[in-house]
């Protein structure tokens, strides 16, 4: 076993602030004395990104306990486990009602899939360029009636 891969990547320092190479990008990114790799913030967030896809959030699964429940001074989820502001009361387990849980609103939204967003993307452009055409000819006609 060889300690080898370490690798340094490419950094300089510019006063007293050193910069370094983004592993992932290469973009430069301030750092500390001692780091020997870094990502920039952008790749941060992508990385961040990746492993919490928003997906996530859209696909939330319902737990059964509305939202704040651990804010609530008592909470008894729906297999009788109590909670008093979040922490799990294990000796009151089955002694209380579960407390009722209204359902939360269903929001409506409108949401477009992707061919739809595309077609209108597509529209838009056509629009656009219907526009820059109707320019252009107007421009002609212009020089020709002057001319
Ligand atoms: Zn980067």
């Amino acid at each position: 076993m060889t300690r080898k891969n370490k690798i340094e990547y490419h950094s300089y320092t510019e006063g007293s602030i050193r910069y370094m190479s983004c592993m992932t990008c290469g973009h430069y990114t301030v750092v500390g004395d001692s780091a020997t790799g870094v990502r920039c913030s952008n790749c941060v967030m992508k990385t961040m990104m990746n492993q919490y896809p928003v997906e996530e959030s859209k696909s939330y699964k319902p737990t059964g306990r509305p939202a704040g429940w651990h804010w609530m001074n008592e909470f008894v989820d729906k297999d009788g486990n109590v909670f008093h502001k979040g922490k799990e009361m294990k000796k009151l387990k089955g002694t209380l009602p579960s407390t009722k849980v209204s359902p939360p609103k269903k929001k409506k939204t409108k949401r477009r899939t992707k061919q739809q967003m595309l077609l209108a993307m597509d529209a838009e452009r056509k629009a656009e360029l219907k526009k820059a055409h109707q320019k252009q000819k107007d421009f002609i006609n212009h020089n020709i009636d002057k001319g």
